[in-house]
């Protein structure tokens, strides 16, 4: 497993549309460790493969948060919401490609997601909760979406100022 590096925004790479994952190949088994390695270091509950930079349909998400819980690492290849519920919840959200930057957003409650496994094999299931925003934010990854296009055009331009700004101070340093 190696930690990957994860693309600030703005960056192109973060807006395209991923291609889907045909077979699970060795090499998309090491892009899954990797990610899975690379949120938890960040240390984060979820990430995209858009966001270390690879154009495919797959995230990593583990929001188990109690003390002493254990880990529920997860592995989402072409994942699809088949069903949304009416109920909308929000939730503060944050992303590691916007550092430090966070903001509510209203999406609906509760999800049904499929998805193909490491396994090979399609799996699904329904998310509430933090499960449920994490799920839809890192699938607006793979559709080149970010947390703050759901947000205001005025505050989107404050976090992304903000950003272009962090870039320029990292570029220096
Ligand atoms: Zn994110």
């Amino acid at each position: 497993m190696a930690l990957r590096d994860i693309l600030i925004h703005p960056d192109p790479r973060l807006k395209k549309v991923a291609d889907p994952v045909g077979d699970i190949t060795d090499d998309i088994r090491r892009l899954a460790d990797d990610m899975l390695e690379t949120m938890y270091d960040a240390p984060g509950i979820g990430l995209a493969a858009p966001q270390v930079g690879v154009n495919r349909r797959v995230l990593v998400m583990d929001c188990v948060k109690e003390e002493g819980a254990a880990p529920r690492p997860m592995v989402l290849i072409n994942p699809e919401i088949t069903w949304e519920s009416e109920a909308l919840n929000t939730y503060e959200e944050g992303c590691l490609s916007i550092p430090e930057q966070y903001a509510d957003v209203t999406r609906p409650a509760e999800v049904e997601v499929a998805w193909t496994g490491l396994d090979g094999k399609r799996h699904q299931e329904r998310f509430d909760k933090l499960w449920a925003t994490c799920v839809q934010h890192e699938i607006d990854h793979l559709n080149g979406t970010l947390f703050i296009d759901h947000l205001t055009a005025l505050k989107r331009q404050l976090i992304t100022r903000k950003m272009v700004k962090l870039k320029r101070e990292k570029a220096r340093a």
